[in-house]
């Protein structure tokens, strides 16, 4: 059997995913590839539908193509449909398309391999910084993990405050799925200009995990969108001030950014003795999980 695979986004050229999968198949002993295809959207559905017609078995989709490419197939898992967003999709032998999304995994087993306290999840706050596609991801993972609060900080925009009210209808619709109450689990939406105003409350002092689902800090992101007043390469979604005000010594910060290495999110929290992971172990997490879904070989981690 021959995998051949691809990632579908626009730009890719920067994209780490064609080492990892490369990675996997030396692993697996598999024969195929994985090869980046430029992807402007007006090509999104012609060039799913050639790569299945030459017998691919599959494709990552990435920015800007993770919502179309969830209307253009012929069913979804209930996740993918959660999310509103598909990652990964699956050429199926009798034809068909299935949407996947394996974002959430890739965040649930990098943070599964956190250090936590003794405490159970449903005892456990988050906050979420940011309200875009990654943060939908990013919240089913925690509903799932039956985390008791979770907070969302999002910036004062017109595009911020109607995804955040997006999260809420996912909050929502999720317990509604699982047919469950959603009365053990608070959510809240604030700004990040209220942090200081303590208008959070008790949720951000005693967070257990926060998490930046924003661009601020990525290497080549344009400083003067930075929240705060930062300058050069010291962007942070949050201030060095903003951070003491979080009490709880065992608080984990996860910045899904891998590019720096080292963001000034996570260096100003490591210098007040946080621990912090950056995003590579989630990229690597979803890969190896659409990798198992498109060939059934399931990768072990390895760092590039
Ligand atoms: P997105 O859909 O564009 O969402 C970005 C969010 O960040 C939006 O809510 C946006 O708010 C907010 N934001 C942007 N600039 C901000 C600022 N200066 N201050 C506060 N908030 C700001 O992007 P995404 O797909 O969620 O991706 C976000 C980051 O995660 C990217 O760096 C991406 O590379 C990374 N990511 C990593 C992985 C991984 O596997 N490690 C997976 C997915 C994404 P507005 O709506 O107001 O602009």
């Amino acid at each position: 059997m021959i995998y051949n695979l691809a990632l579908l986004g626009h730009p890719v050229s920067h994209s780490k995913s064609p080492e990892i999968h490369t990675g996997f198949f030396r692993e697996g002993g598999l024969k195929g590839g994985y090869i980046c295809l430029d992807t402007l959207p007006k090509d999104l559905e012609k060039n799913i539908k050639s790569l299945q017609e030459l017998g691919f078995k599959g494709v990552n989709l990435t920015i800007p193509h993770k919502q179309a490419g969830l209307k253009l197939v012929d069913y979804a898992s209930e996740e993918a449909q959660l999310i509103g967003a598909a990652n990964t999709l699956i050429f199926e032998d009798n034809g068909k398309i299935k949407a996947e999304n394996t974002d959430w995994i890739g965040f649930q087993k990098a943070i599964n391999d956190l250090q936590w306290t003794e405490q159970s999840n449903i005892s456990r706050n988050a906050l979420i910084i940011g309200a875009g596609g990654s943060a939908r991801a990013i919240l089913l993972t925690l509903l799932k993990m039956q985390f008791k609060q979770i907070g969302v900080l999002i910036r004062n925009t017109d595009s911020s405050k109607q995804n955040a009210q997006g999260l809420k209808l996912l909050f929502d619709k999720y317990f509604e799925s699982q047919g469950i109450s959603s009365s053990d689990c608070a959510f809240v939406i604030a700004s990040l200009d209220e942090i200081d105003q303590n208008k959070t409350g008790l949720l951000f002092e005693q967070i257990d995990l926060i998490v930046n689902s924003t661009p601020v800090g990525m290497s080549g992101f344009d400083t003067k969108q930075a929240s705060y007043d930062a300058s050069g390469e010291k962007q942070s979604p949050i201030s060095e001030r903003q951070i003491n005000l979080i009490t709880n010594t065992n608080c984990i910060f996860y910045d899904l950014i891998y590019n720096p290495i080292e963001t000034e999110f996570l260096r100003l929290a490591k210098t007040k003795g946080f621990q912090t992971r950056n995003g590579y172990s989630m990229l690597y997490d979803q890969a190896a999980e659409a990798f198992k879904l498109w060939t059934g070989f399931q990768p072990k981690y390895f760092q590039l």
